[in-house]
């Protein structure tokens, strides 16, 4: 599901879109391919909790998404952490929620955690009915308007909470010898004494063509 860059400056000008925000959004158009619902609520829920922990947009800066859908992104274009660089984990709680917090030689960090509101988000009818996945949501003819009422609310549907988040520690570690497909692992990802894909979960099977040596 997407929207045109055309309708979606048209929305912005519409409800007075702060230029911040503007300019974020056009960043994550660029960078996700198409314009999901989600990513703008992501864009507000960053902006958030960015203002709350009163960082800076250079800032090196840890984040959680707490889905995999959309948020992610957000997060990666806005802010210094990306899933590359290990700043940004996701655990996967099913909840449109992010956190960021500073870095830490603690074992828990100081940090925001935004998240989309239950409560808040039903004074928007149609946002509510495609946020909730209802059958009810007509798909087609209320796209536009799920756009509409993500502008028009802003980072009203969104509530905050201050938080402590567990610093993850760093793992001690060294490369060894898968015995079955012969490839290079960390110890940690040992299993049984061999990779997690020779031990049954690779997401893969071979279907030819190979160059093993
Ligand atoms: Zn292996």
């Amino acid at each position: 599901m997407s929207i045109s860059v055309a309708k979606l400056e048209a929305l912005m000008d519409n409800y007075g879109t702060e230029e911040r925000i503007r300019g974020y959004i056009r960043r994550c158009v660029s960078f996700h391919g198409f314009f999901p619902p989600g990513l703008l609520i992501g864009v507000f829920m960053v902006d958030l909790a960015l203002e709350k922990l009163g960082a800076n947009l250079d800032e090196k800066l840890y984040a959680v998404a707490e889905t995999p859908k959309c948020a992610p992104d957000a997060v990666q274009v806005i802010t210094t952490a990306t899933i590359g660089n290990k700043q940004l984990r996701i655990i996967d709680t099913g909840k449109f929620s992010i956190t960021l917090n500073r870095g830490s030689t603690e074992e828990r960090a100081d940090g925001i955690r935004v998240y989309v509101d239950a409560t808040k988000i039903r004074r928007y009818p149609t946002l509510d009915l495609w946020y909730t996945n209802d059958p009810r949501y007509k798909r087609v003819d209320e796209k536009d308007r799920v756009y509409d009422e993500i502008l028009q609310a802003g980072r009203s549907i969104l509530s905050w909470e201050r938080v402590k988040v567990s610093v993850p520690q760093k793992a001690v570690w060294q490369a060894v010898q898968c015995p079955v497909c012969k490839e290079m692992v960390p110890d940690y990802l040992v299993e049984d004494g061999v990779c997690t894909s020779c031990a049954g979960a690779s997401y893969y099977d071979r279907s030819g063509e190979a160059l093993h040596q």
